[in-house]
């Protein structure tokens, strides 16, 4: 099977595995798993933040700083398809008592403009914006891309007008590999940022959130009330430390068969895409044809053993990980190609 449903199919390395098996450990919810403190402080070192918690998940890690940054009644401005607001069973509200604004944007990249307008003015019969999110890279908008400078210029107004910027940075490695840039300057603007160490990055379990010592701090309560307190979690931080020094090196391989992919299907009938706008490892491709959906073209392929997700009715998303190298890539584009045309 060549797998590009996701990059969160990675299965952990032979020197994660053996990592695992040797780790050090203790009571993380005592605070003695000295391979989770190592974990976070070199999570912290790396993106220049005075601490970091690390989280069974990228949701726990995004609710979590969504609760410490919001008040009961307030809303919470998110990009429309990102992933807080269409993957998380609306956590915010359940959890925090919030209201996502979903503010839609082309290839879910905002900006102050529509941000500033779905923004509430300052009257006391409105809700109050809480909170502004930004996703990076953005999964439903194919993987695209904020630069630094959009980031600090939302940050810096948002900051202006009162209002803290949470990153969800699930995939900010891939962020930071594809412009070319560290993840600590890419992300310097924003108050909070999660990023996850299972996707790409290929750790089996685990995120973390990242900021200051005080945020760190009453976040990790938070995880301590949604049940996210873990007790000699350092067999999986042992998997997350490996990640984060030795994987984000390899994502540009994953980018070079995620452009490559897009080269190959440009000319498929049936298939619409345009391969310039491929930044990092997603490709999300358009069904024209309108006697094919979805749905049936993920079985088809599934019976010639690629396997895709699908984003909607007409929509299928791939995506290239560890797992799959360029070969495979090569054959899966022949194969969806040879059955469209
Ligand atoms: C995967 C992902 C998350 C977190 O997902 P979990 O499955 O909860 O770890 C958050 N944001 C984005 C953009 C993601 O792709």
């Amino acid at each position: 099977m060549i797998d590009l449903r996701s990059d969160t199919v990675t299965k952990p390395t032979p020197e994660m595995r053996t990592a695992m098996a040797e780790a050090e450990v203790g009571d993380d919810v005592y605070l003695e798993d000295p391979t989770v403190n190592r974990l976070q402080e070199r999570a912290a070192e790396i993106f220049h933040r005075e601490a970091a918690l690390y989280v069974p998940s990228g949701t726990m890690g995004n609710q979590i700083a969504i609760k410490l940054h919001t008040q009961p009644g307030q809303e919470v401005i998110v990009e429309a398809t990102a992933h807080i607001y269409e993957f998380e069973m609306a956590a915010m509200a359940a959890i925090s008592g919030v209201l996502a604004r979903p503010v839609a944007a082309p290839d879910g990249i905002l900006d102050w403009e529509r941000i500033c307008a779905a923004i509430r003015p300052k009257i006391y019969y409105h809700a109050q914006t809480g909170l502004i999110t930004l996703e990076n890279t953005h999964n439903m908008g194919g993987g695209s891309v904020y630069t630094r400078e959009q980031i600090e210029d939302i940050c810096n107004r948002a900051h202006e007008a009162g209002l803290p910027v949470h990153l969800d940075g699930a995939r900010i490695f891939n962020a930071a590999v594809s412009l070319g840039t560290d993840v600590a300057s890419l992300t310097q603007a924003c108050d909070s940022v999660m990023f996850c160490l299972s996707k790409g990055l290929a750790a089996p379990v685990g995120s973390m959130l990242v900021g200051s010592k005080e945020f760190i701090e009453r976040a990790r309560s938070v995880r301590k009330m949604m049940g996210g307190g873990m007790r000699q979690a350092g067999v999986l931080a042992a998997a997350g430390l490996i990640a984060l020094e030795q994987m984000p090196k390899r994502l540009a391989e994953d980018h070079q068969n995620a452009r490559l992919l897009a080269e190959l299907l440009r000319e498929t009938p049936g298939l619409k895409l345009d391969p310039s706008k491929i930044r990092t490892n997603i490709v999300i491709v358009e069904l024209t044809n309108k006697d094919l959906d979805s749905e049936t073209l993920a079985l088809r392929l599934k019976e010639q053993g690629v396997l895709v997700s699908v984003v909607n009715a007409k929509k299928v998303r791939m995506v290239t990980h560890k797992d799959v190298d360029r070969e495979q890539v090569i054959r899966a584009a022949e194969i969806l190609h040879r059955m469209l045309s």
